[in-house]
């Protein structure tokens, strides 16, 4: 349930209602918003919810019937915004700016991306894209350049005064990420590895939590749900286009999932029309659609040779195309009250 507080209720009214919510066996999330504090009550046993609307200071009591909570709109109504990097280099995302996360697909080599950091960061670009550890269909496919890759990409991103984001694949690589990247990607192919998300809601970085090929909304909820009820708050949506019948594209980029998920929640979300289409041809039209349906930011692929690019060169973006897309999205952001970052 949700327990909204009233306007100018006072910290000692919201202490109390948290203990008593506490008494009852629920975990307490606060949330603040511009005008009520609101409290998240997760877990505990059925109570009678008048005996905490009854309780000074409270202006309701929602019950949340979707099996996701933290991640549900009612108990953020404003939107969250996630604030990432370093003090001084901060970003956020969720807020009134598009962000645009771009990069290789693969960190092949320090030159690679060197040149490739240098060529977003003219674009404007703030956030770094590339990862270092692969999850490849195949066993015999590059499966990346590892803990190396993921210094190659932080020197870069300094240089060039950008932020970093690369796929985490398990738990057990947690501290060696957090001493290279700003946001912790977990990839498609582990929207369910729970083990993961649990650790995951242990740290204080954000996580960008890609949808599952397989995945509904729901689900993808539930696995947002699972990073925020140990306390990580910072997770960032991004839908990558999901299996269908279709096969033209490598994926189906569900469009739609932007304007579901601003309605049942609070979290950014993201569009990767790189693997949603699997073609760099189609990148540019999805990206454009889905900043106007909404969209708090876009990862892309973009390799200044894509045709010798280790992996995923067929959907990477030539650094030309990719700053026509640039001055094309900015031309649609305002249009739908939001200005490219
Ligand atoms: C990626 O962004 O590098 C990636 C592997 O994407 P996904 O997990 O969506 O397949
Ligand atoms: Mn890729």
């Amino acid at each position: 349930m949700v327990v909204v507080m009233q306007e100018g209720a006072n910290e000692e009214q919201i202490q109390n209602v948290i203990e008593r919510l506490i008494q009852m066996g629920f975990d307490v999330h606060r949330s603040t918003g511009a005008a009520h504090t609101v409290l998240g009550a997760v877990g505990g046993a059925a109570v009678d919810h008048r005996d905490i609307e009854l309780l000074e200071g409270v202006r309701e009591v929602i019950k949340i019937s979707a099996s996701y909570k933290l991640a549900s709109r009612a108990f953020k109504p404003d939107g969250t915004v996630v604030t990432v990097g370093p003090p001084g280099r901060q970003i956020k995302i969720g807020g009134r700016h598009v962000v645009m996360m771009a990069g290789p697909c693969t960190v092949e080599s320090a030159e690679q991306v060197s040149t490739i950091a240098g060529i977003m960061s003219d674009c404007g670009i703030r956030v770094l894209r590339g990862g270092a550890f692969k999850p490849r269909t195949s066993p015999y496919s590059f499966q990346g350049m590892g803990e190396e890759g993921l210094k190659v990409l932080r020197d870069a991103a300094d240089k060039h005064n950008l932020l970093v984001v690369s796929e985490i694949m398990n738990q057990t690589q947690i501290p060696m990420f957090l001493k290279y990247v700003d946001i912790l990607q977990v990839g498609a192919r582990n929207m369910q590895n729970f083990d993961l998300l649990k650790e995951l809601a242990k740290v204080r970085r954000p996580v960008l939590l890609k949808r599952g090929p397989s995945a509904t909304i729901e689900e993808w909820l539930l696995s947002a749900e699972y990073i925020m009820t140990g306390g990580n708050h910072d997770v960032i949506l991004c839908e990558r286009g999901i299996r269908t019948f279709e096969n033209y594209t490598r994926n189906t980029l569900d469009i739609s999932a932007i304007p579901v998920i601003k309605k049942l929640s609070h979290l950014p979300i993201l569009v990767d029309p790189s693997h949603g289409t699997g073609r760099r041809d189609k990148v540019a039209p999805m990206a454009r659609a889905a900043v106007a349906a909404g969209a708090d930011g876009l990862l892309i692929e973009v390799h200044h040779a894509p045709e010798t690019a280790l992996c995923d060169g067929a959907q990477s973006l030539y650094p030309n195309q990719f700053r026509e897309l640039m001055s094309q999205l900015n031309i649609i952001a305002p249009a739908v009250q939001r200005a490219m970052m």
